[in-house]
């Protein structure tokens, strides 16, 4: 297998089987890294997270992965990193720390920033301190929303240097983090993971920890977050994708914040996976670095992704597609008092380009494809069984 055959990385070297302490590794990206650990290398996982579901097609019911190609090389531990005395000794047998962990849905940001600010920076804190004081080298994952709002923002909306990159690429080692006013409780993810990541950048010039720090623009594909009502609260606001897809689901017209004129990037999961094993697998070329991962090619505005995901759940599903796929609503109506948006997120790719030579492959049609074909396989059945049982009272 891939597992066992020799492989080198970008310098020509062989790659070393190495214990990978993976914190949040039940989530979406985890589960994704997990998966891509165990079929391609031959790594060995700590899987710490408060959920497995996601995992759970790599574990056996101990937790562990007898049956699998990769038996003995993943291990499930059920911790909550808040309060969990196990964490520091996880740490010290691994050789790597990656940290998912994390509260990362933007309705929470603004209905429960106490929540919010604690799970991004306060506990993220005894993570980097076991790192920083064992000499072992932490990947963290931060966000491309420490950018917050482009420069070009700030322009009148039809000003010409809105069109000029300089007002908004985002760039590493260049861009400026623009948050709004504390009042817009929007900024307080944004926030806790700028704090973050300067702690983390200041570990590694005070006390040489060797880290990475990663940015994800609107990483998107199967298993992300959770169909309310399926497999999470009916009354829960997920990621953009979950939320289309579950109006798609439905039947229902699509959603549009404030007119979804917002602009995102969005890149395939299993592209950005493939620069996290390359990270994992290069620390010369890593460590030090803060990378963007996005796919600066599939740009589109809210509103067109919601009629590009109409138009494909229709081809996948079979179902003919509603004549007015969406409808207006209000950030105020739909997220609440304090929400704020980014208008607009491009990454520059020069440095991961650079240091991992890496570049996004899959186009915005062929992902949403392979994506709404999982979510349609998964979720259909459930959805049509929901809805068709009367309530209990
Ligand atoms: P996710 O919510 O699916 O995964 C996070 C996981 O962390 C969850 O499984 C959760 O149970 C676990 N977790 C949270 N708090 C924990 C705790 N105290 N103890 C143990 N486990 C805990 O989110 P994701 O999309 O996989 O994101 C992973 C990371 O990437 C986060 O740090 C997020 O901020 C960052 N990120 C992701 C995206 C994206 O496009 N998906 C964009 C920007 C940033
Ligand atoms: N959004 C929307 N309808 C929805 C969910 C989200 O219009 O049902 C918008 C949201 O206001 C934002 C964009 O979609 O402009 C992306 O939201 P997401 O929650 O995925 O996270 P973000 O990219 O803001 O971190």
């Amino acid at each position: 297998s891939a597992a066992s055959s020799s492989r080198s990385d970008l310098d020509g070297n062989p790659i070393k089987a190495m214990t990978i302490c993976m914190i949040g590794a039940g989530g979406f990206i985890g589960s994704h890294l997990c998966e891509k650990l165990m079929s391609e290398t031959p790594h060995t996982v700590l899987a710490l997270d408060v959920y497995n579901d996601k995992i759970r097609h790599l574990l056996d019911d101990a937790g562990t992965a007898a049956g699998h190609p990769w038996a003995g090389r993943i291990h499930f531990h059920r911790i909550n990193i808040k309060h969990d005395s196990r964490l520091e000794g996880l740490i010290k047998m691994s050789d790597l720390t990656i940290n998912l962990a994390a509260i990362c849905t933007p309705a929470d940001y603004n209905t429960r920033p106490l929540d919010t600010i604690y799970s991004n920076f306060i506990d993220a804190l005894p993570v980097v301190k076991y790192c920083s004081e064992n000499g072992k080298r932490l990947i963290h994952f931060s966000t491309c929303e420490i950018y917050g709002k482009t420069i070009g923002s700030f322009l009148p909306k039809d000003h010409p240097l809105r069109q000029d990159p300089e007002f908004y690429l985002l760039k590493e080692d260049v861009s400026p983090c623009i948050f709004g006013p504390i009042e817009k409780q929007r900024w307080s993810y944004a926030c806790a993971k700028q704090l973050i990541e300067r702690l983390i950048y200041a570990e590694g010039a005070e006390n040489g920890l060797e880290f990475t720090i990663v940015r994800p623009f609107n990483w998107i594909g199967p298993r992300m977050d959770f169909i309310p009502g399926i497999d999470g609260p009916s009354e829960g606001v997920p990621r953009v994708l979950a939320c289309f897809s579950n109006n798609l689901l439905r039947g229902e017209p699509l959603k549009l914040v404030d007119g979804g004129q917002s602009q995102r990037t969005f890149v395939y999961i299993k592209d950005a996976i493939e620069a996290v094993l390359l990270m994992i697998e290069n620390p010369a070329r890593a460590n030090g670095h803060i990378f963007n991962v996005g796919n600066p090619n599939n740009e589109v505005t809210v509103k067109q992704l919601a009629e590009m995901m109409s138009e494909v759940y229709s081809k996948v599903s079979g179902e003919q597609a509603r004549e007015v796929p969406t409808v207006d609503v209000s950030s105020k109506e739909f997220y609440g008092e304090g929400y704020d948006d980014s208008d607009k997120r491009i990454p520059d790719m020069t440095i991961i380009n650079k240091q991992l030579g890496w570049n996004p492959k899959t186009s915005l049609w062929d992902l949403l494809e392979s994506t709404l074909t999982y979510q349609h396989r998964t979720y259909a059945e459930a959805i049509k069984k929901a809805t068709a049982k009367p309530v209990a009272s």
